[in-house]
């Protein structure tokens, strides 16, 4: 576990630090830093009431959680008590379930994670503000640190774009959130083919009753549909009739979901003087990846050990934190914009037999060799080898 100088020399005078967002980023900065020394100020302040949340469920791949295990062990405790683990993702095309074996992810309700996160937080003194919006630096004019974490509209970022230079890809397919308490173990990605085009469902179980049910269609199919004009009830009876084979007579359920196009954020410099951008506010990955809270947290790790690193030097921390964050960053975000046009450019691929399919949405990323999907998954790779003997020849021999 990472132990700060501050705690090991108490005697260095504490920090005050304001974290704008209340989100796994803003939270679980706040209780890295208020572990380590309690004599911190720090204060996080969120503009919605305490157990306001939207999305349903998050995932976590292994990696992903043992970030989180290796820092914070009694964090990971709380996480994964009583957490739904299931191995195996499922690609559904032509009305064809093809299972992916071994892809384990853990997944948990968002709202958990974040009463786990005020939990801890309130037993090392972080203080709190709820229902308390904010989006001007100048309220923190004493803070020797201010952490924007107000997620991927930032309005701490949008007042100072001159600095932070944010590029915004707002991207053209059309998403909408949505809960159902049909089960999905497997996490699994449904195609289906309508009249009005082309409908897809990512899915998994997150809890003992209930899945996460994210509905995506491309601009074609949202305007085939009418969707722009349908009213929230009428969109979600729209989804549920597309997918009504897999839902099986279960409903979806609403938590404000309107359709929305999910927007790809960067940012050409990740601080300025001594406000920092953090989580989605920073960079956004992709629903698709479900990345989402991972790399929030990564940051919050990443920003807490370059503030053990240089405790009393601002500029050197967050300079550090740059330093220590972006490669990784860089790595996921762009696996994340692959993925995301993967899901862009899917018309000639809806050909494919459904194992080719599965197996394109494997590789798709790049990173996924045919060595790879063999290891991980010997029955899909035999049945891509039977209709491409060709991938099995082209392995490196052993
Ligand atoms: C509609 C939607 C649904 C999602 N659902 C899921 C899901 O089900 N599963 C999943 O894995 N990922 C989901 N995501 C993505 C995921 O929530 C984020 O990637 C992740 O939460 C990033 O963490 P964060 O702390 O950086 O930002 P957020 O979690 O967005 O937290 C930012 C916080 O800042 C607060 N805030 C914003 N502006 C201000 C302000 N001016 N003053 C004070 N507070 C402010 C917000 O209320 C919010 O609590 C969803 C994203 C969206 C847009």
């Amino acid at each position: 576990m990472m132990v700060c100088i501050a705690s090991i020399f108490p005697g260095v005078s504490p920090v005050k630090i304001n974290i704008i967002g209340g989100g796994p980023a803003g939270l679980f900065f706040a209780y890295l830093m208020a572990r380590e020394n309690r004599a911190h100020q720090i204060h996080v302040h969120e503009r919605d009431p305490e157990n306001a949340t939207y999305g349903w469920g998050v995932v976590f791949s292994d990696v992903a959680l043992n970030f989180v295990r290796d820092i914070a062990p009694e964090l990971y405790s709380a996480m994964t008590e009583g957490q739904v683990v299931f191995n195996d993702m499922a690609v559904v095309h032509r009305n064809t379930r093809v299972r992916l074996a071994n892809n384990t992810f853990h997944r948990m309700a968002r709202i958990d994670l974040l009463k786990a996160l005020h939990r801890h937080c309130r037993q090392v003194g972080v203080h709190l503000h709820f229902n308390d919006r904010r989006d001007n630096p100048a309220d923190f004019a004493d803070s020797d640190l201010i952490v924007a974490a107000d997620g991927a509209n930032s309005a701490i970022r949008a007042r100072l774009a001159e600095h932070f230079q944010p590029e915004l890809d707002e991207r053209p397919n059309w998403l909408a959130w949505y809960g159902t308490t049909q089960k999905f173990q497997a996490l699994s990605l449904i195609f289906r083919q309508v009249p009005e085009g082309l409908a897809i469902a990512h899915t998994y179980q997150y809890s003992p009753t209930h899945s996460t049910f994210l509905v995506e269609v491309d601009p074609e199919t949202f305007r085939a549909a009418g969707l722009a004009s349908k009213s929230e009830a009428e969109s979600l009876a729209w989804c549920e009739q597309v997918f009504a084979k897999d839902l099986e007579g279960h409903r979806l359920l609403s938590n404000n979901s309107q359709w929305f196009r999910y927007t790809i954020v960067k940012n050409r410099h990740w601080y300025y003087r001594n406000i920092v951008l953090l989580g989605d506010a920073l960079r956004t990955g992709h629903p698709s990846v479900g990345s989402g809270t991972r790399l929030a947290m990564q940051d919050a790790i990443a920003l807490f050990e370059s503030a053990c690193e240089y405790p009393h030097d601002v500029p050197a921390m967050l300079a550090d934190f740059v330093a220590r964050r972006q490669p990784g960053s860089d790595r996921l975000q762009l696996a994340a914009i692959k993925s995301t046009e993967w899901y862009e450019n899917l018309g000639p691929k809806l050909s494919l037999e459904p194992v080719e399919f599965a197996y394109d949405y494997l590789t798709r990323s790049g990173r996924v060799t045919h060595a790879d999907v063999r290891q991980r998954d010997p029955e899909l790779a035999a049945a891509y080898e039977k209709l491409h003997p060709e991938a099995a020849a082209s392995l490196p021999k052993s």
